[in-house]
């Protein structure tokens, strides 16, 4: 049985290490960052083209099986999965790292949300680690962002005061500690991704007593079966025997 794992995480790397000897697998990126983190094995890169793209294509490919390892926050290409799947009656499963404990953070439901909290709490100095696609929300914005993404976002989508880092993770907790003190940030707005690489951050925030503006997850689509780790999906690819 072949089997598409949507990746693009480390957990789906996870995967397709621990698959990919004895499961015909291929793994699929969508192409945004230059030289990205390649999973072990046959990889296929960029949009299916919606979901009638996806469905022909896992037809022709003859996929007998979906593990949807995406970002928790790539909400268009989970849903896709979702109905592709669901139509064609092939068995899906979402693999979704646990969340973060919100804990104190002011939590949001979307960047526009996380925009009018950073407005309405008068924050001056923020720590704007919502990625590429999340500055647009602030553009507007009067506040001065240190924004840290890992690749540029469109100029237009930037607020007016800014600095701007491209990296990526892992981010270790003496670091995250120094930035925010070196750049007197008085707020941290994060999405809720969830797992290690990205955490320090809020271990260093809640050191440092700034407080966090984390945008929760999109709620996956109704009736999905979901795991939160890499075991229990290699688990249930196993089991389809
Ligand atoms: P998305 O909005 O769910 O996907 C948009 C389109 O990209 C999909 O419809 C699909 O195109 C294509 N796509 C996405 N993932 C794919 C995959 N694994 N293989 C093939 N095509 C794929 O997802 P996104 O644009 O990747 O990101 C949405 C949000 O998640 C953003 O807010 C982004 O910042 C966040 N994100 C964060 C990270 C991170 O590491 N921090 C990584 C990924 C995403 P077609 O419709 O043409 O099939």
């Amino acid at each position: 049985m072949r089997v598409l794992l949507l990746g693009g995480t480390a957990e789906g790397r996870a995967l397709a290490k621990a698959l990919h000897s004895r499961i015909d697998i291929v793994s699929s990126l969508a192409g945004r960052v230059p030289d990205p983190a390649l999973p072990v094995g046959p990889v296929r890169v960029g949009g299916f083209g919606g979901v009638d793209g996806l469905r022909r294509w896992l037809l022709d490919e003859r996929i007998g099986a979906v593990i949807d390892a995406t970002h928790p926050f790539a909400a268009t290409m989970t849903a896709h999965a979702a109905q592709a799947c669901a139509e064609l009656q092939i068995p899906h499963l979402v693999l979704a790292r646990p969340a973060w404990d919100p804990g104190d953070a002011i939590v949001v439901e979307s960047d526009t949300k996380a925009a009018e909290a950073v407005a309405r709490h008068d924050f001056s100095r923020v720590f704007l680690t919502t990625g590429r696609s999340g500055t647009r929300a602030f553009a507007g914005s009067d506040s001065w962002f240190l924004i840290r993404a890992v690749t540029e976002p469109d100029p237009a989508a930037l607020p007016r005061r800014h600095q701007l880092v491209l990296s990526r993770g892992p981010y270790r907790y003496d670091g995250e500690l120094a930035l925010m003190r070196e750049h007197r940030i008085d707020a941290l707005v994060t999405k809720n991704s969830g797992g290690q690489m990205t955490r320090a951050k809020l271990d260093a925030a809640a050191a440092l007593g700034i407080p966090v503006v984390m945008v929760a997850r999109p709620p996956l689509p109704a009736g999905v079966a979901a795991v939160g780790s890499v075991e229990q999906a290699a688990q249930w690819v196993t089991g389809l025997g």
